[in-house]
């Protein structure tokens, strides 16, 4: 797969899953824009990748309209969007604060609308728009309806978008992710042994009998960034080690 002087968008680029697809566009020769909040990670991750990259809310519209022009003056015209930008919440619903739920749905969600609708005017025809929803929509969880409605949500753009922008020949995909191992965990709140028993509880349900880890999830970035999947049209692809097969 060659995605060489492509230019190419990931939000969430500073962290986890879309720092490591980042980091792989950019090996194989892409011009990459990120963005992400946290100003510390994303320095970092702008000096050590070599990449366009801001602080940018995706909450914020009008913020992500000018980092979008910027980042298409930067790089050029977009052949790819990974709009990956995401929370995790998981609380009980008796009780819920509203807030809070509210929160999920406008960062995973309006947050996605937000940098769809921020990036079109700058991606060029037949580019690849590749989401991120979850294996949480599947999986009937306790203490995860905010999230998994969130991610419901986004998975309802995938084809309802792709019929949208099949005239440009923009195809739109979603990668829905397993339990991976990124710093997720942690904004959670969650530290070393509880995410050990964590991961051994997912690798005990897990057909393949791990848990997932970034470069799972970025290989199947790659390929619907790629040539490859060009007849792959409104899918969403599950990296769940099979976790969701004996659901
Ligand atoms: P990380 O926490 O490592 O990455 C999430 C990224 O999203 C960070 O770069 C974060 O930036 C960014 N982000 C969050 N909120 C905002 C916001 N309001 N505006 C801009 N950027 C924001 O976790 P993952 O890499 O695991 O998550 C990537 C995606 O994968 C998410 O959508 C998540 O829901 C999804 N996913 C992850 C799974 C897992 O087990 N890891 C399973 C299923 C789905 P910052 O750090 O600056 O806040």
């Amino acid at each position: 797969m060659c995605f060489e002087n492509q230019s190419i968008v990931v939000t969430g680029g500073n962290s986890g899953i879309g720092r490591a697809a980042a980091k792989s566009f950019r090996a194989d020769g892409a011009k990459v824009a990120i963005l992400g909040r946290d100003q510390a990670t994303l320095a970092q991750s702008v000096a050590e990748l070599e990449v366009f990259g801001r602080s940018c809310d995706v909450t914020d519209r009008s913020a992500l309209e000018v980092f979008m022009a910027d980042a298409a003056h930067h790089n050029g015209q977009f052949d790819v969007l990974f709009a990956n930008a995401g929370i995790a919440a998981f609380t009980p619903f008796e009780g819920h604060d509203p807030a809070n739920f509210k929160q999920v749905m406008d960062v995973n969600f309006h947050g996605t609308v937000n940098t769809i609708a921020a990036a079109l005017p700058h991606l060029n025809d037949g580019a690849s728009i590749i989401l991120t929803t979850s294996v949480a929509n599947q999986m009937g969880e306790p203490n995860s309806v905010a999230y998994a409605a969130s991610k419901a949500a986004v998975k309802s753009l995938v084809s309802t978008l792709s019929t949208e922008l099949a005239p440009r020949g923009i195809r739109v995909n979603a990668i829905s992710p397993g339990p991976t191992a990124t710093p997720i965990f942690n904004k959670l709140g969650l530290t070393g042994e509880a995410i050990e028993q964590t991961r051994a509880f997912v690798s005990a349900a897990t057909p393949a009998n791990r848990m997932g880890e970034v470069s799972d999830q970025v290989d199947a970035v790659l390929y619907l960034a790629s040539k490859r999947s060009s007849f792959v049209v409104g899918q969403e692809i599950v990296v769940d080690g099979g976790l969701t097969s004996c659901a």
